[in-house]
């Protein structure tokens, strides 16, 4: 790990003298509020958090970082479950509050220039006087910034596309604080090596977003969306292989074991039928007919019971239900936390994982509520335990690990939107092999001194060795 340089006066003097004295704050309770994300990860408060205005500002505050070889990590919303944006080196901590402005709406181009620190719901219901919105839809109200470094993703996923492909631009504060502009507004690009997408994901490690040209889609008119219900979990995402394998373009496609239906019914006070069941949603009257070949493959892979939300309100009553999934099993748990599962696999092996971390879980005596954004191959568990109890932590990890290592050997990724922060460092030396010297190479070239958001993707050597004594 290289050496930091502990945080002084003359440091804090420059910051405040660089942005102004009350963008700048020590105080116990701003740092606390910016010490974890919503993962379990340790908590670790930055020693100081500002919040600049202008990109001039940030390219000020990481140019003397980086001389002073002083950490900086930026800040969206918190809302990552891998301890993304943990300050575990501590230092400076960039919160973009501040910066959250629609900086232009470009309607005919079917584009919006944005600051990073506006959130997808409040950037959505500006852009929804246009008819327009922006489509990745992750389940917390992150900021765009956040959704760009994390590479989020959500239930339209599957139609639109995740955050990577929605972003056309960004303006990108580099380390040594260089400004630079990569992408283009174009929807097409060839020009020479894609930094773009070297920016997108890179969880603040390789550079500090400052503006973003996100691509939008027209807010449908109409939608139709249907819940199926199956006797077993092997019928329900068999029907997902099927639907996404005839070529179908469900708007949405989710997979729901019977335990999270429950669970939803309890909570919202809903009366779904508690079975393992598939949320599938088509837009338009147009595609009626990819509806009905749909509901035929539920039916023939043994579909029980069809449950229609046709009109808007109907189908978005349905989407706050699943999106308030987290929410509800907090409710029905009190006193218990949630372990956020997140893996990703080729879509015909996704029976095979789901049914894999179902055996994983029972043979750890845990509880794990599965769900996940099926069509995309990807599955999330939200396994409950007691946070205050060592062993049933040891065995989270232990059934974690071993559920995400299946989905590396299924050829899948160990995260498929949630990013690697902390939590999956371990676990992409498995997944990248050499690929991971060739990051480090570009981490190395980027950020020459490890300021940007150290100790996030990549193992330290001495992590390393934590790691080899936990497999012996
Ligand atoms: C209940 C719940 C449900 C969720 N569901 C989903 C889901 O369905 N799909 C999904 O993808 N995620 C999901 N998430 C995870 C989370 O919401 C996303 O990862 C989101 O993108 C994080 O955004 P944020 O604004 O909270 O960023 P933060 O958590 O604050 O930061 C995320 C990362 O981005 C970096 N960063 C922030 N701003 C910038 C910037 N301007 N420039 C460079 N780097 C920056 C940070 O350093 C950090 O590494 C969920 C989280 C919760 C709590």
């Amino acid at each position: 790990m290289p050496a930091y340089t502990p945080l002084t006066d003359e440091h804090l003097a420059f910051l405040r003298s660089c942005l102004s004295p009350d963008r700048v704050s020590t105080s116990a309770a701003d740092r606390d509020l910016h010490a974890r994300d919503q993962s379990f990860h340790a908590v670790r408060p930055p020693d100081v958090i500002v919040w600049p205005e202008t990109t001039e500002e940030v390219s000020n505050v990481l140019r003397y970082a980086n001389r002073q070889r002083i950490p900086v990590t930026p800040w969206g919303a918190g809302s990552s479950l891998e301890g993304n944006p943990i300050a575990v080196n501590g230092g400076i901590m960039l919160d973009f509050a501040r910066m959250n402005r629609i900086v232009s709406v470009r309607a005919e181009d079917f584009q919006v220039d944005v600051q990073p620190g506006i959130t997808r719901i409040e950037l959505n219901k500006a852009l929804a006087r246009y008819g327009l919105f922006f489509t990745p839809e992750p389940g917390a109200d992150a900021t765009i910034g956040g959704m760009i470094a994390n590479n989020a993703a959500g239930v339209k996923t599957i139609k639109y596309g995740a955050t990577k492909d929605n972003v056309l631009r960004l303006e990108v504060v580099q380390a040594s604080g260089a400004i630079i502009r990569v992408g283009t507004r174009a929807r097409k690009d060839s020009s020479g090596y894609d930094l773009l997408h070297l920016f997108v994901g890179s969880e603040g490690t390789l550079g500090v977003i400052t503006e973003a040209t996100l691509k939008l889609a027209p807010i449908p008119a109409d939608f139709s969306a249907v819940l199926a219900a199956f006797e077993s979990v092997e019928q329900a995402i068999q029907s997902v292989v099927d639907i996404v394998g005839a070529g179908l373009e469900p708007s949405a496609l989710e997979f729901v074991d019977k335990e999270t239906v429950e669970a939803l019914n309890r909570d919202k006070s809903m009366s779904f039928v508690v079975a393992p069941t598939v949320i599938m949603e088509f837009i338009g009257a147009s595609d009626t007919e990819g509806l009905q070949m749909a509901l035929e493959i539920c039916k023939e892979n043994g579909a029980t019971n069809f449950a229609a939300a046709v009109g808007r309100e109907e189908r978005n009553k349905l989407w706050e239900v699943r999106h308030h999934t987290y929410e509800s099993l907090v409710r029905l748990h009190p006193g218990f936390a949630q372990k956020i599962m997140d893996v990703a696999v080729p879509i015909s092996r996704y029976p095979e994982i789901v049914l894999f971390a179902d055996e994983v879980l029972a043979q750890h005596n845990l509880l794990g509520y599965k769900f996940g954004h099926a069509g995309d191959g990807n599955l999330h568990i939200n396994i409950i335990h007691d946070p205050t109890d060592p062993e049933q932590l040891d065995r989270v990890e232990r059934a974690n690990g071993i559920i995400v290592e299946r989905a590396i050997a299924l050829e899948g990724t160990a995260t498929g939107e949630h990013g690697v922060g902390i939590g999956k460092r371990r676990f992409i030396i498995q997944q990248h092999g050499p690929a991971l010297d060739v990051m480090r190479q570009i981490k190395g070239l980027l950020d020459p001194n490890c300021i940007l958001n150290p100790g996030k993707i990549f193992l330290d050597a001495d992590d390393m060795t934590d790691v080899s004594s936990d497999r012996a």
